[in-house]
């Protein structure tokens, strides 16, 4: 065993089934009274509901939160935070809605209790990306680490069978990463084998039947674990890929993560030892680029980033930019095998474990 530090991050979690009527009692525990309620339009129904049972502590509901936390929108919820008062803030929804919610405790430090309804992990994260001007810049601060997350299986019913195939491969690429980061340890490990293993064994029992709450209760089981692996460690190339796709050409983000993956593990699969052994038996051996690219293509979500709306031409650009800043990633990069990478996504190509071996 290597040497490793392990940072636990302090949040408290329910998890389970109509958990979402615990709200009020989260909310005053927290010593709350002036609520804002944040969501996006889609989810205007969820955001009502949590109002109804907030009661008099709610004060105010914004549902303008939109992907990757654009600035402009967090200008005018923190207007709506001063103009009410509020001292807690209470986000449901995906990614886009506990974004806009750690926004507002990026600048003002209120409580939040985010109540998650993708599998995108955000809410066990202390890490929050913000887009202006087309620049979307990332940054880890303990301040935007939701205070109380409740996960409720039944807000997840209502999530599409392709987004949920989407959402849950972005959960994945959070523990694949994790298990070959430089920072990884022990725990951590464990987290990320029993997240993908939920993720793999439920997301095609969803595609089957979007209402079976047991494959839901796994997926989001599997997806709060793989939003730890996120917070507790540091990302390599598949996380800067999707950045940079979603910065530059402001694709979708779940689509993306999981279009990039079934690539990014291939390409890193030579260099990282254990960590594939432990994904190969997570998914019930065989080869995991490959296995992965076939949740993906039956669900019926897209494997090509051409289908979500990226050019050729884009395919230089992309290179670039994940070229330009140096991080950590098991695999040496360079430009030629990059491009190899982004133009087989781009084309949709299905990968395996031995398309970069002789890299
Ligand atoms: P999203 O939050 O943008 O949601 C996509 C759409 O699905 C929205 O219209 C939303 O309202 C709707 N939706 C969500 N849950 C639903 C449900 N149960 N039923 C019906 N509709 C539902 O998508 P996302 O992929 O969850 O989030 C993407 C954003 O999250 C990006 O901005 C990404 O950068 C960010 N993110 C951040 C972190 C982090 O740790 N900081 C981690 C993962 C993702």
């Amino acid at each position: 065993m290597r040497d490793f530090t392990y940072q636990g991050l302090a949040s408290r979690v329910l998890f389970g089934r109509g958990t979402v009527s615990a709200i009020r009692r989260e909310v005053e525990a927290l010593g709350c009274q002036r609520i804002l309620v944040v969501s996006t339009s889609q989810q205007a129904t969820d955001a009502n509901r949590v109002k109804d049972q907030l009661g008099e502590l709610h004060v105010a509901t914004f549902v303008g939160a939109a992907m990757h936390t654009p600035t402009d929108v967090t200008a005018r919820v923190l207007d709506v935070v001063r103009e009410h008062a509020v001292d807690g803030v209470v986000a449901i929804g995906g990614g886009s809605s506990i974004g806009l919610s750690k926004a507002i405790a990026l600048h003002t430090d209120l409580p939040q209790v985010a109540v998650p309804t993708t599998y995108a992990g955000s809410e066990m994260t202390p890490i929050i990306g913000q887009t202006e001007n087309g620049v979307k810049t990332t940054q880890r601060t303990l301040k935007v680490l939701p205070e109380t997350v409740i996960y409720d299986v039944e807000l997840t019913l209502t999530l599409p069978v392709l987004m949920s195939a989407a959402s849950g491969l972005n959960a994945l690429a959070h523990a694949a990463e994790a298990l070959y980061a430089p920072d990884s340890n022990p725990v951590v490990s464990l987290m990320a084998a029993e997240g993908i293993a939920a993720l793999y064994k439920s997301l095609p029992r969803i595609k089957q039947n979007s209402s079976d709450i047991e494959a839901r209760t796994e997926a989001l089981y599997g997806s709060w674990l793989c939003g730890i692996c996120l917070a507790s460690t540091s990302m390599g190339l598949h996380h800067k890929l999707c950045h940079t796709l979603g910065g530059a050409l402001n694709l979708p983000h779940a689509e993306t993560h999981a279009v990039v993956l079934p690539h990014a593990l291939a390409f890193n699969a030579p260099a990282v030892g254990d960590a594939l052994t432990i994904m190969q038996n997570s998914v019930g051996g065989g080869d995991v680029a490959a296995k992965l690219y076939d949740v993906t293509k039956g669900s019926g979500a897209p494997v090509s980033l051409r289908d979500l709306g990226m050019t050729q031409a884009d395919i230089g650009v992309v290179v670039e930019a994940v070229m330009a800043k140096p991080y950590a990633n098991p695999m040496p990069l360079s430009s030629l095998m990059i491009e190899k990478l982004v133009s087989n996504a781009w084309a949709g190509v299905r990968p395996s474990l031995s398309t970069y071996a002789h890299a």
